[in-house]
């Protein structure tokens, strides 16, 4: 369970004459390191200079932003002979050995291969020697939701106390999936997601001390893509730089991360809102062409469609949108008056069924260039409310009508004719039925279904009203008092719908 002592390390653990990946070499070695997790790093910085270290702690966060450093920088600020200000010294007998993996008392589990009972047994028979050198035996305990439960309830009791001379550190991806009964039992640090600029400032003075070329632009590309993780992100710069030497230019970044680069993605999804789908398709076969997997550009396409939808809705206020560079967002903005809030919420949803087709076709090229040919066909949508008010504008320019014909001032027909004599709030259930047919239950529907239904509720208007010219009324005609109760009904009717709505 112990990392093997490997002497040919020396200083931080870099082993002679071979590359260190920037990951390693950039690991951080004090508190103040840790970049965008200020709030964990001052805390446990304060537990260690005011000597209140609890015995059990628990990091949680995504990977690759910054957990197991700081449990070894905790481990070696613990057991510094000579701590700076609650940082360790990385100077010191204690703090070398410890970075070299050579201490005997700093035990690293891996709880992925480690998660059986007789590990956790055997953590619990070594708990009870005292250290060896170290003021504290320190155990580390990665990914730690992999232990099992039994393994979990073996620990209980060590972990509710344990000797004076012995702290627990568990870090995790998946807090939820440790028993509550563990976590109780820890101090928790929730590490956040490193934001894209802390990122980029940071990236940005690792790029030139390494005398390598980059520009702003593709290094926010990397750290977009490394959604938070400082790891992932100097992975990718080491994996872009070994393709390309010691420069790349933003094409080849995205290129190499499998991403679109944004004059790519921008001419594309500027063809799709335009509705050009002939265009699009070409686009989006020359993407193919380049090497972009379809999963990728898909979910780089929903990322966009929600971000165009969000400046459309919210406008252009940097504030909201730090992660985007200040020309991407004015270019976001060019494209969200391309379409209606309505239309982008149309191709969100066609992406997505795409994205679930896509998990289940083979064909995942057509099916993506049929979802093109979809969006191209999308219709406008009318709302409810412009649908209620072109209907009471015919019922209004159609009573204007009748009482021109008639020339009379003091009765009007009341739409309570329309559609028979034999219930006197036929209006409100003809404007029920309506209601239904056209989809009442949703805000919204499609365009040509509405045209259609008010074209047949021109048509029923003029056949009824020559017959009724002819013929003698069925029942006494409504005075306009009466019509405007009949309508008040109406109108609470379709308040009575809205909750439906
Ligand atoms: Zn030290």
């Amino acid at each position: 369970m112990c990392r093997i002592p490997q002497p040919l390390f020396v200083n931080i653990g870099i082993p002679l004459m071979s590359y260190v990946v920037l990951a390693r070499k950039l690991r951080p070695s004090r508190f103040d390191d840790l970049i965008g997790q200020e709030t964990a790093a001052q805390t446990l910085r304060n537990a260690v200079l005011s000597d209140r270290v609890a015995h059990a702690f628990l990091f949680t966060g995504s990977r690759g932003v910054g957990k197991t450093s700081a449990a070894r920088i905790l481990t070696r600020a613990v057991n510094c002979l000579n701590p700076d200000n609650g940082d360790p010294c990385n100077r010191c007998e204690n703090c070398t050995e410890i970075n070299q993996n050579a201490s005997a008392d700093v035990i690293e589990i891996d709880a992925a291969s480690n998660r059986g009972i007789e590990n956790i047994r055997e953590l619990r028979e070594n708990v009870n020697y005292v250290p060896a050198k170290c003021r504290y035996k320190i155990y580390i305990i990665d990914e730690a939701h992999m232990l099992t439960l039994e393994s979990f309830n073996a620990l209980l009791k060590t972990l509710e106390e344990p000797p004076p001379y012995v702290k627990f550190i568990f870090a995790t991806t998946d807090p939820h999936k440790i028993p509550p009964t563990i976590i109780s039992r820890c101090q928790r640090y929730d590490f956040l997601r490193i934001s894209i600029k802390k990122m980029a400032d940071f990236l940005e003075t690792v790029v030139k001390n390494e005398n390598l070329e980059l520009s702003r632009k593709a290094i926010e590309m990397i750290c977009r893509n490394s959604v938070g993780g400082m790891r992932d992100a100097l992975t990718a710069i080491d994996q872009i730089l070994s393709f390309t030497g010691t420069s790349a230019t933003d094409q080849k970044v995205a290129q190499i991360l499998g991403i679109l680069d944004s004059e790519s993605r921008f001419a594309f999804i500027e063809a799709l809102l335009e509705k050009k789908d002939g265009e699009a398709i070409s686009y989006f076969q020359k993407l193919q062409e380049h090497g972009h997997d379809v999963n990728d550009v898909l979910s780089d396409l929903l990322q966009t469609i929600k971000t165009i939808a969000l400046v459309r809705t919210l406008g252009m206020n940097q504030a909201l949108f730090q992660d985007i560079p200040a020309d991407d967002l004015e270019t976001f903005s060019t494209l969200s008056k391309i379409v209606s809030a309505d239309e982008l919420q149309q191709i969100f949803h066609i992406l997505l069924e795409l994205e679930e087709q896509m998990k289940r076709s083979a064909h995942t090229k057509i099916c993506f260039e049929m979802a093109i040919l979809q969006i191209a066909s999308i219709e406008p949508l009318i709302g409810l409310p412009e649908i209620i008010s072109e209907i009471q504008n015919i019922r209004k320019s159609k009573s204007a009508g009748n009482s021109n014909t008639e020339n009379t001032d003091s009765v009007i027909e009341g739409p309570a004719e329309l559609s028979g004599p034999e219930k006197d709030n036929s209006g409100a259930n003809q404007q029920h039925s309506f209601l239904k047919m056209s989809g009442a239950h949703k805000p919204l529907t499609d365009a040509t279904v509405i045209k259609n239904i008010l074209k047949s509720d021109k048509t029923e208007l003029a056949t009824a009203e020559p017959a009724k010219l002819n013929e003698s009324s069925p029942e006494p005609k409504m005075t306009e008092k009466q019509h405007s109760v009949t309508n008040q009904d109406n109108y609470s009717h379709v308040d009575e719908e809205k909750p439906y709505v």
